[in-house]
């Protein structure tokens, strides 16, 4: 692109028809961008189109890990395009553009980088339709040395933070690219294939295999699309409200299997109590996934995937409260950059600490004291930035607890008239969409005005060193000031946050 500029002014000085060719060269198709410039992720995302809907159609065969069929993606060009990118690791046998084959390049440098020419130029502003047919086994693909999806013994799981798409699904693989989705796949009649949204049907097309085929109805990023096949067992409920509920469990939890259900069954609860601080649920449909092939939880949008660990100690509630709250903070608002992690990972610590003071356990404010005041001032931990971590801080516990007592701070700040009305109106004007932390920053001003909101936000974000004052003010309230005992509900908080570390580059 820049370089069809710099030509044009070439040629605009040395031609006496400078405008009448500055106009035909500024038209000229151009390749899109082979990133969105995300300075934490640089490969993520490209440029040139806006995706609406996925179709990703495809068979599973757990006993090989071959994984084949098509993805289907409806996308609208935004720059005549002579070429664009997709990000994508697998062995692609063939692209269509608008139904006619184009030329492509899959994945040449191991940057998961699928670069498609068309046979013609897409004019700008066009409908475009690109069918990419693949078929490769995910486990031995690396991209930039790296591999995001795991094989297990009966089938397999595409959960991961922030890159799994390119693993299963050629994309626009940043969370700035939401889109629908249609995820429908074919699996051996002895393990079922788990996604989001509501479960339409399954079909028997052949023998001896299943095809589960979901929908997610509204705008999901890339990554909160997962895929999980195996033995489980699948419970189809409603919840309260008549959404499906539906949640599965491993069939290989084996003493884990209780404490799952005793968490994961009280999702539509836990949903009901973060409503009435965040506003309304934002999506179609309810669950969760337990799974022993992962270590962590991940929010998928809809249906988090937990690793049966998280509830190895028993019940955990507080993990599925703080999975659930990403629905509003990380899922239904997502990150405009990944930088803006704060605005997931401390919005969901503190819904734990909402949840906690809901079920008569420590108070949000003894939470966010004890964090304070066990920390001591010379503690590395008060070096790490939530508002700006650095890419392999990104999911330090200082974005979550650090992050959580900002949060705090700014509660403390507005009082919780405010508070509460800064986050359910965040919810409401960004549903769907994405957000930066200086636009939440900008509202919770708009909001509180009069109030030093920036200036707290840029101590506790965004400067190294232990807040001067604690998250109740410099001086705390009464039962806050004597946290030294640890709450309650601390130990529980951090065990679900444990839980919660994602893999990474
Ligand atoms: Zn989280």
């Amino acid at each position: 692109m820049r370089k069809t500029v710099r030509g044009t002014t070439t040629a605009a000085l040395v031609c006496a028809a400078a405008t009448l060719l500055t106009s035909v060269a500024a038209a000229a198709p151009a390749p899109g961008a082979p990133s969105v410039g995300d300075p934490y992720y640089p490969n993520a995302g490209n440029g040139g189109y806006d995706v609406s809907h996925y179709d990703i159609r495809l068979s599973y065969q757990p006993t090989t890990d071959v994984l084949s069929g098509t993805t289907t993606i409806t996308a609208t060009t935004t720059q005549e395009l002579s070429r664009f990118n997709l990000d994508f690791g697998l062995k692609v046998s063939s692209v269509l553009v608008n139904n006619v084959a184009a030329t492509f390049s899959a994945n040449a440098a191991g940057d998961g980088e699928l670069v498609v020419t068309p046979a013609r130029p897409l004019a700008k502003g066009a409908q475009v339709t690109v069918v990419v047919a693949y078929n490769d086994r995910p486990s031995t693909v690396k991209i930039n040395g790296f591999t995001s999806w795991v094989k297990t013994a009966d089938g397999a799981l595409a959960v991961n933070e922030p890159e799994i798409a390119s693993w299963w699904y050629p994309s626009n693989d940043h969370p700035t690219d939401k889109a629908t989705f249609d995820v429908s796949v074919e699996v051996p009649d002895s393990v079922v294939a788990l996604s989001n949204g509501n479960l339409v049907r399954t079909t028997k097309n052949r023998t001896g295999w299943t095809r589960w085929w979901w929908r997610s109805t509204q705008p999901q990023a890339t990554y909160l699309t997962s895929l999980e096949i195996g033995k489980f067992e699948v419970n189809r409920q409603t919840t309260p409200d008549a959404k499906p509920f539906i949640t599965a469990y491993g069939a290989d939890l084996g003493d884990s299997l209780g404490a799952a259900k005793a968490s994961v069954e009280r999702t539509p609860e836990i949903n009901e109590f973060l409503a009435t601080q965040f506003g309304p649920y934002p999506f179609e449909a309810q669950g969760g996934v337990v799974t022993t092939a992962i270590g962590f939880a991940l929010e998928n949008q809809t249906r988090p995937v937990y690793g049966a660990r998280g509830f190895i100690g028993g019940s955990n509630a507080s993990l599925v409260a703080h999975e659930n709250a990403h629905q509003w903070f990380g899922d239904s608002v997502a990150v405009g950059r990944w930088s803006d992690i704060w605005l997931n990972e401390g919005f969901a610590t503190y819904a734990q600490y909402l949840w906690s003071e809901h079920v008569g356990e420590g108070t949000a404010a003894e939470l966010a004291q004890y964090v304070y005041d066990s920390k001591p001032a010379d503690d590395p931990f008060w070096q790490v930035l939530p508002g700006d971590p650095g890419a392999d801080r990104q999911f330090d516990a200082a974005v979550y607890d650090r992050g959580a007592a900002a949060v705090h701070a700014l509660r403390s700040q507005v009082g919780d008239d405010k508070f509460f009305q800064i986050l359910k109106t965040w919810q409401a004007t960004k549903k769907g969409g994405t957000g930066r932390i200086e636009e939440f920053t900008a509202l919770a001003e708009r909001i509180a005005p009069g109030r030093p909101v920036r200036q707290l936000l840029k101590v506790w974000l965004y400067t190294p060193g232990k807040p001067f004052a604690g998250p109740n003010g410099p001086t705390p309230p009464r039962a806050a000031a004597v946290a030294t005992a640890e709450p309650k509900s601390y130990k529980e908080i951090q065990r679900a946050l444990a839980n919660h570390a994602h893999d990474h580059k």
